[in-house]
């Protein structure tokens, strides 16, 4: 197996359009995992580790961009206030060995409806950056991700970067396993409280092909905080629209019977997710 070391990101470009088969490493945290496992044998492989334009992140035009080489640990520490709601499904990926790794490039790259980073991008809206010899493009996170480990990348193209909004409001993620850490998600949903657009954006992770917005349940609450004034007078939401809210959440789920859990119980533990990420949120925004 050749590996190819570009040391500058024109170079990376360079020889992924030269060598289009050449399968990327970041992390390495999935793809070593297939190797290992002889799932996959690729002739080639371009080690992305040595690029430093990947590892960085910054403001533009009023919105964040990060580099797809940006690891988890440094996200939650240096990105935690921005957002908050990564860095919570952040903090729940793997270990501390994998989060120091693992970057949000390569859960975009596996593209696993499983990825714990995703839910949170859908639901601000983010961007994915990418980048080939003859260009930059930027598509919806909703877009790239096309379905199960399948996305838009084409041949020639490497992730470069995530555009994504600064939260506006309390963002909120949780995740649902077998056990507290190591796990993969059974199920997981992402909230995002945008109080200046007067809006929530809700994303389930783990219950269907990609992750999935929960779109009438967004509509739903937004329709309530409306008619109630809710989000000049800080009330609490009532009970009855925290429990309409979590059915259409649980009803735009698609999920199938796995070895993690059946679709009847994913249904019904993302009701209760919808329910309690809610109330946290609008508990502090109310406290805020
Ligand atoms: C023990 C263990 C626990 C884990 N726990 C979790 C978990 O809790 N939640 C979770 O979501 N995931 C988990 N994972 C999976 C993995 O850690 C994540 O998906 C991580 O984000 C992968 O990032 P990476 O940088 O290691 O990717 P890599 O393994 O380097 O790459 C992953 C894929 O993305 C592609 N890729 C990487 N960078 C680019 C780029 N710049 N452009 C184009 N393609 C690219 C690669 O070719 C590959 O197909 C776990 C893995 C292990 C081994």
């Amino acid at each position: 197996m050749e590996v190819l070391q570009p040391d500058s990101w024109p170079e990376a470009l360079e020889l992924k359009a030269t060598h289009p088969d050449a399968v990327p490493i970041a992390g390495g945290t999935d793809l070593m995992v297939e190797l290992n496992f002889d799932r996959r044998r690729p002739q080639e492989i371009l080690d992305l580790t040595r690029i430093a334009e990947l590892t960085e992140w910054g403001p533009v035009n009023g919105g964040l961009r990060i580099g797809a080489g940006v690891t988890y640990a440094r996200l939650i520490v240096e990105l935690g206030d921005r957002l908050p709601g990564l860095a919570i499904a952040s903090r729940t990926v793997g270990s501390p060995q994998i989060r120091n790794r693992g970057t949000v490039g390569g859960n975009l790259g596996t593209s696993s409806p499983a990825g714990d980073a995703l839910p949170p991008l859908f639901a601000s809206d983010a961007e994915v950056e990418l980048a080939s010899r003859s260009g930059v493009r930027r598509i919806p996170v909703g877009e790239f991700v096309t379905g199960p480990k399948r996305n838009c990348l084409a041949d020639d193209e490497l992730i470069a970067a995530f555009h994504i909004a600064p939260a506006e409001g309390p963002q909120q993620f949780a995740k649902i396993g077998t056990r507290n850490a190591m796990v993969i998600a059974v199920c997981s949903l992402a909230l995002s409280v945008w109080p200046e657009r007067q809006g929530v954006a809700a994303c389930i992770g783990s219950a269907g092909p990609t992750p999935i917005r929960a779109g009438d349940a967004e509509q739903f609450i937004g329709g309530v905080l409306d008619e109630h004034d809710l989000w000049s007078t800080r009330a609490p939401i009532p009970d009855a629209a925290l429990q309409r809210f979590g059915e259409l959440v649980e009803d735009a789920a698609r999920p199938i019977d796995d070895v993690r859990g059946s679709a009847r119980y994913r249904h019904h533990a993302l009701g209760v997710l919808g329910r309690r990420t809610l109330t946290w949120a609008w508990e502090a925004y109310r406290c805020d």
